[in-house]
């Protein structure tokens, strides 16, 4: 068969079809095992179905493709010579497990049927073998469940009541008591549970199972909780899932046999060390399901000492095979260790950066493996608060630290009450005895999660994890009355919509909100982030508009100011009344020159004149309060930035901004002002626009009033110049926003400069600056060639250029661009991602015009898409020097940085 027909990989007997690196064909698991067989490590032999057969039975409405029924049956034959053994054959029966497998793992999502092969004849050939009639009843229990919920849609409720019955009636409470008569007698009424819901006698023929189980396998590629899984997860371009046909190994065939799951290091702390959980006598589910509590992996030593140390030297035999930390299932047979399947380990935030980074010095990893190693979402989940140490904790109960972090909200015992509740706006805790894949989207919605079973390799825990989500798991001293929608822990009940805490990291439950802090980084982190800094070749600066935030900034590694909004600083203290004094004054002088020119007299003009004077004595007079605030804003804001660049940017919004917009306010400035009310009424009014952000504003400001660019230039150069005169570095770059044309940035430039030139005078002092604009109208992005002849650099106001190229109002689009993604009609919101295909035409051609007159022309972006991954790895491509971002999201931006640099 040629390898492009091939559809079934064979792996068993240290020889394997497939390879590691075959995962789009064969899936994650599929190819591991193929690699781990290759490799001489212990699994039991098997074949993979390739994921193009689940695409060509999905698109075929469900058939299998012609010659797929001979390849399966050529590789049941090697399978059975192999194990020795043949499929329905009583006296050396093969059983198999199918399992799905696609190329990115979805732990959970779809099915998996363990124990097929086995029938009456079967079983009555594994007892007259083993003499063990009891463990031959119980998988025989198992499969017709587990084949019945997966493969025939009847659910395990059915033949979960028969079993709770069946232990009821024998008086015991764990299923492992019961006996083999019992569970003979289970077996019976599974049979007819199954008759009843599927309408067909349960299927005997080990051919039949084995074909209805792949089949199970390709359709759940479709069902919902997979469909929702890869949405959540931004999964898409994958064709189908793999099938895993695999000879089965036993962990429950006695006191000498146990099954677990285990990771190279700790999932969730990084620490270099064994860690897992098992059970002896039971079956990979039972570790899973959270059903009976397992061990941890250090005990194994104890019961097991060489399956221990043979499991160990595997463990690190595979980590330094696959360069990652590895999440290993493993099964114990009589003594005999399997390994079932390897895959790299999903790990909390902390876990990603400390293994980076140990990987590193253990020279595991090149410093560029270790940048992708960590998602930049993680980084944003470390940055995250967790709970005031000083505060005081009413805990109620714990339970196993299963993801950490700390969630505060309000109790919910369902899914979709969770979902529900999340899309008004409340935050929620998820209360599950235990969740199921079903529960993703209820997950999702949570803030944390907490179970009443499970442990730390439960679903829960395994999801939360993966969520970045807080999770507490296993807290076996609860009592969940799903129907009462209440829980109770001893003496205390919590009914939904009580407020709960959860420490994720201590595994506590903790009664009422506790307040929460931010967090403090480790050594590690910091260590993490240097080796993106070694990495990457774009600078991160951030949007900062005071000296505590630039200060938090800076700690966060931020290389200076690429945007200082001035307007906030209008608003602090008594200075508000200053610029509404200035606004008012303005609007007089302004109306002064038409009124001259239409004065009939020389006399009325006089009279005008006298006026102009006084009202433009008073703008100039608020603006001169205005100075030495502005001036202390700076100064503070250099100091803190100290040897680093800052962009301050030049006031942009419109000045109805600053006005009262109602009466009651109003009524107040005019008193303080010494107007009339009607006069600020008629200010507010004037001042009104019908779309102020395409209105007076930004540089327009200016055209009309150069004077109040002059006091921000002024108070700019004056902080600089008294910080440098402290002895510290200031480089101040002065930013011009909203620019169109060039003759608009001239005439506002020609201003600046002359105010600057006159402190430098009255100073007798100098300091380097640059004089920039932001490109944030598509007209300045098309004619950048003719504005970088005037400008020092560019900043890219993607903001605004946004809203200006979509056409999408900044403030109003959020009521309807949701549709528009759930649609499909954009992919994503272009606020949040920018729109590169078309806006990102405007910021690279604006950065190539630019470039094209002014060749080092520095540019960046100060837009939010500035702390955004997929934008700034765009902006890493068209060349930008930098990115700016708020401060929280600066290691974000330079990891982001370092992965685009790759
Ligand atoms: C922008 O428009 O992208 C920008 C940074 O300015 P603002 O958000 O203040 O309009
Ligand atoms: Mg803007």
């Amino acid at each position: 068969m040629t390898r492009a027909t091939k559809r079934v990989y064979f792996f068993g007997s240290g020889k394997a079809d497939g390879n590691a690196k075959m995962k789009s064909l064969l899936g994650g698991k599929g190819a591991n095992l193929a690699e781990m067989t290759s490799l001489g490590i212990p699994v039991p032999p098997g074949f993979t179905i390739a994921t193009s057969v689940c695409a060509d039975y999905n698109k075929s409405s469900r058939k299998w493709p012609a010659g797929l029924e001979k390849e399966v049956n050529e590789n049941i034959k090697k399978l059975e010579t192999a194990m020795s053994a043949k499929l329905s054959d009583p006296a050396k029966p093969l059983l198999v497990s199918v399992r799905s497998g696609a190329a990115i793992s979805m732990p959970g999502m779809m099915d998996t049927v363990l124990n097929l092969g086995l029938n009456d004849d079967v079983i009555a050939g594994i007892i007259a073998k083993t003499g063990n009639a009891r463990f031959a009843y119980d998988i025989y229990r198992r499969f017709i469940d587990m084949f019945g919920d997966v493969v025939m849609g009847c659910h395990h409720e059915y033949f979960e009541k028969v079993l709770e019955a069946a232990k009821r009636k024998a008086k015991v409470k764990d299923d492992n008591k019961l006996s083999a008569k019992q569970l003979k007698e289970v077996v019976e009424q599974y049979k007819v549970v199954y008759k009843k819901h599927v309408g067909r006698m349960f299927p005997q023929a080990g051919g039949e199972q084995l074909k209805l189980a792949v089949n199970a396998v390709f359709d759940s590629w479709n069902i919902a909780r997979a469909v929702k899984y890869r949405q959540l997860n931004n999964i898409t371009g994958l064709i189908g899932t793999a099938v895993n046909v695999q000879a089965m190994v036993f962990g429950n065939m006695g006191g000498d046999c146990g099954t677990g799951v285990c990771f190279t290091r700790n999932p969730s702390t990084g620490k270099k060390e064994f860690y897992g959980e098992f059970l002896m006598n039971a079956q990979g589910e039972d570790v899973v399901a959270g059903i009976r509590t397992p061990l941890p992996l250090i005990k194994l030593n104890k019961i097991m000492p060489p399956a221990y140390k043979k499991l160990t030297g595997m463990m690190t035999r595979l980590e330094k095979h696959y360069k990652d930390m590895q999440d290993m299932e493993f099964t114990i047979q009589q003594k005999k260790l399997y390994i079932l399947q390897t895959r790299t380990g999903k790990r909390t935030a902390e876990a990603a950066v400390k293994i980076a980074v140990d990987m590193v010095a253990e020279k595991l990893i090149t410093t560029k493996e270790a940048v992708t190693r960590v998602e930049p979402e993680q980084l944003d989940r470390l940055l995250h608060p967790h709970f005031d140490p000083k505060a005081k904790r009413s805990v109620m109960t714990t339970g196993l630290p299963a993801s950490p972090g700390a969630a505060v909200g309000q109790v919910v015992f369902s899914a979709d009450t969770a979902e529900q509740w999340r899309d008004k706006g409340k935050k929620v805790i998820l209360v599950r005895i235990e969740t199921s894949p079903e529960d993703i989207g209820g997950m999702d919605a949570a803030q944390g999660i907490l179970t009443a079973r499970g442990g730390m390799t439960s679903h829960a825990a395994v999801v939360a994890r993966g969520m970045g989500k807080c999770c507490v798991a296993g807290v076996s001293d609860i009592n969940i009355n799903y129907k009462a929608k209440k829980f109770a822990v001893g003496k205390t009940t919590i009914k939904e919509g009580d407020f709960i805490s959860l420490d994720g990291s201590l595994g506590q439950v903790i009664k009422g909100q506790l307040p929460t802090v931010e967090p403090t980084l480790s050594g590690d982190f910091g260590k993490f982030m240097g080796i993106c800094d070694t990495v990457r070749t774009m600078k991160v600066r951030t949007n900062a508009d005071t000296p505590g935030d630039a200060k938090r900034a800076r700690q966060f590694g931020a290389e200076g100011i690429g945007l200082c909004r001035t307007e906030h600083m209008f608003f602090e203290g008594d200075r508000i009344w200053a610029v509404r004094e200035m606004i008012l004054a303005a609007e007089d002088y302004d109306i002064m020159g038409e009124k001259i020119s239409l004065a009939e007299t020389e006399k009325e003009k006089k009279e005008i004149r006298k006026e102009y004077a006084v009202a433009k004595k008073q703008f100039e007079g608020a603006l001169k309060k205005l100075l030495p605030y502005q001036r202390k804003d700076f100064t503070g804001i250099f100091r803190e930035m100290a040897g680093l660049p800052v962009t301050v940017r030049l006031l942009d919004p419109p000045l109805h901004e600053f006005l009262p917009q109602d009466a009651k306010s109003q009524a107040e400035m005019a008193k303080r002002l010494k107007v009339t009310p009607k006069r600020v009424k008629e200010e507010v009014e004037k001042l009104h626009e019908f779309n102020p952000m395409l209105g007076h504003r930004g540089c327009r400001l200016a055209v009309t009033y150069p004077a109040i660019y002059r006091m921000q230039a002024r108070a700019i150069i004056e902080a600089a110049l008294a910080v440098k005169k402290a002895g510290k570095i200031v480089l101040p770059e002065i930013m011009i926003p909203l620019v169109g044309a060039v003759s608009e940035l001239k005439f506002v430039k020609a201003h600046v400069q002359d105010e600057i030139k006159q402190v430098f005078k009255e100073k007798k002092s100098k300091i380097k600056y640059l004089l920039g604009t932001m490109i944030e109208v598509p007209r300045a992005a098309l004619t950048a060639d003719e504005i970088a002849t005037e400008a020092d650099f560019f900043s890219f106001g993607t903001n605004d250029l946004t809203q200006m190229t979509m056409g999408f109002s900044r403030d109003d689009a959020g009521k309807f661009l949701a549709e528009y993604v759930e649609h499909g009609l954009y992919e994503r919101d272009p606020f949040q991602t920018l729109d590169q295909t078309g806006v990102g035409k405007l910021v690279e051609m604006g950065t190539k015009l630019g470039r094209s007159v002014r060749k080092k022309l520095k540019v960046g972006i100060c837009g939010e898409h500035g702390g955004e991954p997929e934008s700034i790895d765009f902006c890493h491509r068209v060349g930008m020097d930098y990115v700016s971002c708020s401060p929280f999201r600066v290691p974000i931006a330079r990891l982001s940085a370092a992965k685009a640099a790759l």
